[in-house]
């Protein structure tokens, strides 16, 4: 039996924050962190290879607007000021993302917001002002013609559902904006950690005991701690006994070519629905890598079955109430639960940061 003061599950972004919050406050708390994978970083995790940081479980690109969770990161590594900019291959068509005036003047050869207002104005009057859906939101910000290019096969593979049957936050994430920018993200800050996300989370969790390719759920005796939280999925936890929750897996083609540009930008989407895969990363655009190859990753949906990674939480309304049914059995548990699998959202990694300082504040912090 191994004890410690704190025992975290999981060595990804959530446990890695609270990890260094621990430190910081009391440098002499033994720590452990058990992983079930044999790397830390969950799936921020990044690899060198042929002088390119590789994004193994896809892009990840650092965005947020709350300014202390900019300083706490970049205090502990330096940040460049990569800003993401992807596009939209539709059938060979390019279109600039996210949906801003370079995407209308593709897409209608028009040139002014008013004409670009104009036509979404025209596309959008059969839908009621309060949108139930996906579609219905996604045709009242963009009209019809870009949803049905560039949104409704997306979204369609990347979930596997209907659009009518999904919910409409999802495609919120997503500015819209009547000006010639091509920034994906409205937030203040943004950037990718020079050197990796892994030397990131090394420096979080540097000091502490990491037990690597150890599921904690096969091997609960083996560990005891005062305080305990827990980053894998909510429903594995309680042996799903409640029913499963549904998440979104992935499953990632990569390919080292000898050349030293594929497509010239990080990410293309693949927004027609015969197309498998989402997107293509090429990974040496994110730091500007000047390796004479390139590597590249091809992003294939997949619905979650046992034994793959539950990369996406599906948050619809019947996910929703299952959800809330499980966080009452966690509440009168001994462990905390958090995170993205922890606590069933779909969060970005600046969310997962706020989250992590919200729950030192209120437990850990006395
Ligand atoms: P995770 O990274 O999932 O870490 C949980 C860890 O717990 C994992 O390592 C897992 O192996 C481990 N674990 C689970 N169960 C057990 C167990 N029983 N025993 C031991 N260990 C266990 N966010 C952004 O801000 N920008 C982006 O561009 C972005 N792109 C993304 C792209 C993709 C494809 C995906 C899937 C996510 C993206 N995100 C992005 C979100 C980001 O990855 C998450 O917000 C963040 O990594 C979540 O951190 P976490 O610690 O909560 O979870
Ligand atoms: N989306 C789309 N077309 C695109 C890009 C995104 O329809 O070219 C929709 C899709 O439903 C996706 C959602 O917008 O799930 C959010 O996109 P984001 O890039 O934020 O997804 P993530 O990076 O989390 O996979």
């Amino acid at each position: 039996m191994k004890n410690s003061d704190y025992l975290l599950i999981g060595a990804g972004l959530f446990n890695a924050t609270i990890c260094y919050l621990i430190k910081q406050k009391n440098p002499n708390a033994s720590i452990t962190i058990v992983e079930k994978r044999n790397h830390i970083a969950g799936n921020i995790y990044t690899e060198e290879i042929e002088n390119i940081n590789v994004h193994k479980y896809g892009a990840h690109i650092f965005h947020t607007s709350n300014k202390k969770v900019w300083q706490f990161v970049n205090n502990i590594t330096e940040f460049n000021r990569f800003t993401n900019s992807p596009v939209a291959n539709f059938k060979g068509e390019i279109y600039n993302l996210p949906f801003n005036m370079n995407t209308f003047s593709k897409m209608w050869n028009i040139s002014t917001p008013k004409e670009a207002r104009d036509i979404i104005d025209s596309q959008k009057k059969t839908i009621s002002s309060e949108p139930k859906n996906l579609e219905e939101q996604a045709i009242s910000l963009v009209g019809y013609d870009i949803y049905n290019k560039l949104i409704k096969g997306y979204t369609e593979k990347q979930w596997g559902r209907d659009c009518k049957d999904l919910p409409a936050f999802i495609i919120k994430r997503l500015p819209v904006r009547y000006t010639y920018d091509n920034n994906y993200f409205n937030d203040l800050y943004q950037g990718i950690p020079i050197g990796g996300y892994t030397k990131l989370v090394e420096k979080m969790i540097e000091g502490a005991d990491i037990v690597l390719n150890t599921d904690y759920l096969k091997s609960k005796d083996e560990f005891n701690a005062k305080h305990i939280v827990y980053t894998g999925p909510i429903d594995e936890y309680f042996d799903c006994k409640l029913g499963k929750l549904e998440y979104r897996s992935l499953h990632f083609e990569n390919e080292l070519l000898d050349i030293d540009n594929y497509q010239g930008v990080a990410v293309m989407n693949f927004t027609e629905r015969d197309i498998p895969y989402t997107r293509i990363i090429e990974h040496k655009h994110f730091e500007n890598s000047n390796s004479s190859k390139t590597y590249i990753t091809k992003e294939y949906p997949r619905e979650f079955e046992q034994g793959m990674e539950p990369y996406y939480p599906v948050n619809n309304d019947k996910n929703q109430k299952l959800y809330e049914e499980y966080k009452k059995l966690a509440d009168s548990e001994h462990v905390i639960f958090g995170g993205r699998l922890g606590e069933y959202k779909y969060y970005d990694m600046d969310k997962v940061i706020e989250s992590a300082f919200n729950l030192f504040e209120s437990k850990f912090n006395e």
